[in-house]
């Protein structure tokens, strides 16, 4: 029985709808899927029937995007509640500054004498998380790029001159936007980022997980993340970060993280919530923190 719980769909940068990735979980039996769109939860709703009927665990989910000294991370959020208010209100913000964005990438563009139109963009994202990967597909679609790769190369990469940097949220603003909305705080992909020395500091911040099994995790990196976790006494998470085809074949599935650990995060997030709860009625007090993930 395994899991994958990082996945996107066509609710931001993925292709397939929540329908056609649930169709792929099942083909790959999966026992646990979470769906972790940037800055949206709008495609929960219809995964969670999906799965429902399928007999797929399904764990609600975000990514989001926020910075800690200097270096972007991304932030998972397991097990929100899809309607908290201020999780949707601030998803809605960075949802405008990735719109905004995304103008400033096509005016970059048109500067450069590259004549991409910015409505064919939003047409081709058709959601409210538009991000580069629109911009390069919107490239590759109107005959301005040959693939992606080149898109990026070009023009869309980090420095290079379409680049428009993003304003982020700090990682303590993430932590406690998703606990705040009920769920799990979960750094992914820290090996793409390689910014180890920022655990410690995001552990004592409220993280509560990192995510250490991922497409782009060597074994050995995945190692090198559990020995962190243990140490840190941080949750283990894993998934493919699939966002549809990927060179003709989904990652869905490829990175199978045992069942196991998704009932060690219930279990983590239901004492998490009753301690939360002592110390609400203890005005101001503060829970004890050791050992508590294990
Ligand atoms: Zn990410
Ligand atoms: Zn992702």
């Amino acid at each position: 029985m395994f899991a994958d719980l990082h996945l996107h769909t066509n609710f931001s940068d993925g292709t397939y709808t929540p329908e056609e990735l649930v169709a792929q979980a099942a083909k790959h039996q999966l026992a646990a899927i979470a769906l972790t769109d940037h800055d949206t939860v709008e495609g929960c709703e219809r995964a969670q029937a999906a799965c429902a009927a399928a007999g797929i665990d399904f764990v609600t989910g975000t990514e989001l995007t926020a910075e800690q000294g200097g270096n972007e991370i991304h932030i998972l959020g397991y097990f929100v509640d899809t309607k908290n208010p201020k999780l949707l209100a601030e998803i809605a913000k960075f949802q405008a500054v990735r719109q905004d964005r995304i103008r400033e990438m096509v005016a970059r563009l048109n500067a450069l004498g590259v004549p991409l139109k910015v409505d064919d963009v939003f047409a081709l994202a058709n959601c409210r998380s538009p991000g580069r990967p629109h911009v390069a597909r919107a490239l590759v679609r109107a005959g301005l790029c040959s693939s992606l790769d080149e898109a990026f190369e070009r023009f869309l990469k980090k420095n290079r001159p379409a680049w428009v940097p993003k304003m982020k949220m700090s990682a303590s603003t993430g932590i406690e936007l998703i606990h705040q909305a009920g769920g799990l705080a979960v750094m992914a992909h820290p090996g793409l980022n390689r910014s180890d020395e920022v655990i410690p500091d995001l552990a004592e911040g409220g993280l509560d997980g990192i995510e250490c099994f991922h497409t782009k995790h060597s074994a050995s990196t995945a190692e090198h993340y559990l020995a962190i976790a243990g140490r840190l006494d941080l949750l283990v998470t894993g998934g493919s970060d699939c966002h549809g085809l990927s060179k003709g074949k989904p990652l869905i599935g490829t990175v199978k993280l045992p069942y196991e650990r998704v009932e060690k995060l219930r279990a983590a997030l239901g004492a998490l919530a009753s301690r939360r709860q002592a110390s609400g009625q203890q005005a101001g007090g503060t829970p004890a923190v050791p050992g508590r993930h294990s």
